[in-house]
C-alpha cells in the first residue's frame, strides 16, 4: 500500500518548470534591498517578512488586474544591469534548491528599461545571472521574452527573441491583461516567429474564454497555452463530451502550462479541489504543473505539486507524468529533452518510488 509523496519527498524529485515569471519570483529581502540601494521609496513595507505577506494578499484579491499591480513594485527595482543579474542568479538558486533541474523564465525586456537599459543590455544580463547561478547550483534555466499583449513591441521583442535564441533564449511570450487585447493584435510577431522556425507560447484562457484559447492556436500557431483552463468550457462538466477545440487541443498534444494557486488567486478557479486540472487530467490532456509567480502565490514547484497530491490524490505516477509532460513540451531541442528524460528524470523519479515501496 503506498502512501502519498511529502512535500519533502517531492522537493526531492528531479522537476521540469515552463511557466513562472522573473518579475514575479523575486525574494523580498532582495525587493528591499534594492529599493533601498536604488532609492526606490513607493514600497508598501520595508521589512522583509511583512513585504513578502503584502505581496501575498494584494495577489489574494481575486481579480487579475489587481494582481498585477503587485509587479509595479517588482519591475521597479529591475532597472540596472546588476539587479536584473542578481535577481536571475538568485532565481536559479531558488529554483534549485527546490528540485528543479530545467526551468523556462519568462520576463518582458520592454519593462526594464526606464533608467536608461538597451533591450540587449536587459537579456544578456538576465542570461547572465541564469548561466552563472545554474552552473553554481545544478539547474539548466531558459529565458522567455514576453512581449505585453497591450503594447505594441511584439514584433521588436520577436526579433529580439530570435537573436538570442543560441544564447539562453528559448522562446517567446505575450502577457498581460487578456480583455480586449486579443492575441492576434500581435500576428505580425507571431507570423515572423514562424517564418524564422521559432517556438512561442502564448497566455490565454486565463481570465478569457474560449475564443481567446481559438486565436492563440488556430490564428497565431502557439507551441503552447500559458494557463489555458477555460479550455475547460468546451468540455461536458462529466468529461464524456469535448467540443471541436478541445478535442483538437487533446489531439495535437497543446501542453497546457496549468498554475492552480495563480488561478486561486485571480479567480480563474474557484478552489485547487475545483481547478479544471483534475478534469484536465483525467481526460490525459498534456497537463504542466508551474508557479506562474512565486513571490505572489507564495509558492514553489513543489507546493504546487504538494497541494494537488492533497487535492486530488496523486502519487509518484502522476508527479512523473506531469514533469515528463513538462520535459517532452519544453522548448529544448529533442535530444536534449530526450537526455534529460532518460538520464535525470526516470531515475530521480524510479530513485523516490523504490524507496518509498521499501519503507
Ligand atoms: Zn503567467
Amino acid at each position: 500500500m503506498s502512501r502519498k509523496p511529502t512535500r519533502e519527498e517531492i522537493r526531492r524529485a528531479p522537476k521540469v518548470l515552463l511557466h513562472d515569471h522573473l518579475d514575479g519570483g523575486l525574494r523580498p529581502a532582495t525587493v528591499a534591498e534594492l529599493a533601498d540601494a536604488h532609492g526606490y521609496t513607493a514600497l508598501p513595507e520595508n521589512e522583509p517578512e511583512a513585504l513578502g505577506r503584502w505581496f501575498r494578499d494584494a495577489s489574494d484579491s481575486g481579480s487579475l488586474e489587481r494582481y498585477l499591480e503587485t509587479f509595479t513594485h517588482t519591475v521597479a527595482v529591475m532597472q540596472t544591469a546588476d539587479a536584473l543579474y542578481r535577481v536571475a542568479r538568485e532565481c536559479a538558486e531558488d529554483l534549485a534548491a527546490d528540485g528543479i533541474v530545467y526551468a523556462e523564465v519568462r520576463y518582458a525586456p520592454e519593462q526594464h528599461l526606464v533608467e536608461g537599459l538597451s533591450l540587449e543590455a536587459v537579456v544578456e544580463a538576465v542570461n547572465a545571472g541564469f548561466l552563472d547561478g545554474g552552473r553554481e547550483h545544478g539547474v539548466q534555466v531558459r529565458s522567455l521574452l514576453t512581449a505585453m499583449r497591450h503594447q505594441a513591441r511584439s514584433r521588436e521583442i520577436a526579433e529580439l527573441a530570435v537573436r538570442y535564441r543560441d544564447h539562453g533564449v528559448a522562446g517567446f511570450d505575450i502577457a498581460g491583461a487578456e480583455a480586449g487585447n486579443p492575441p492576434t493584435r500581435h500576428l505580425d510577431a507571431f507570423e515572423y516567429l514562424q517564418r524564422e522556425n521559432a517556438h512561442f507560447t502564448i497566455h490565454a484562457g486565463e481570465a478569457f474564454g474560449l475564443p481567446s484559447i481559438w486565436q492563440a492556436i488556430q490564428w497565431c500557431g502557439a507551441d503552447r497555452l500559458g494557463h489555458g483552463v477555460r479550455i475547460i468550457d468546451d468540455i461536458s462538466e462529466d468529461g464524456a463530451k469535448l467540443g471541436r477545440l478541445a478535442e483538437y487541443v487533446r489531439d495535437k498534444r497543446i501542453p497546457l502550462e496549468m498554475c492552480p494557486t495563480s488561478n486561486v488567486q485571480t479567480g480563474a478557479a474557484r478552489s485547487i479541489a475545483a481547478h479544471p486540472i483534475g478534469l484536465l487530467t483525467r481526460l490525459r490532456f498534456r497537463v504542466t504543473v508551474n508557479t506562474d509567480n512565486r513571490l505572489m502565490s507564495g509558492t514553489t514547484l513543489s507546493e504546487e505539486f504538494t497541494r494537488l497530491v492533497e487535492a486530488f490524490g496523486y502519487g509518484w505516477a502522476d508527479l512523473r507524468w506531469f514533469t515528463i509532460n513538462a520535459m517532452k513540451s519544453s522548448f529544448l531541442h529533442f535530444d536534449e529533452r530526450l537526455a534529460l528524460i532518460d538520464d535525470v528524470l526516470k531515475p530521480g523519479f524510479a530513485a523516490l518510488e523504490d524507496r518509498q515501496s521499501t519503507v
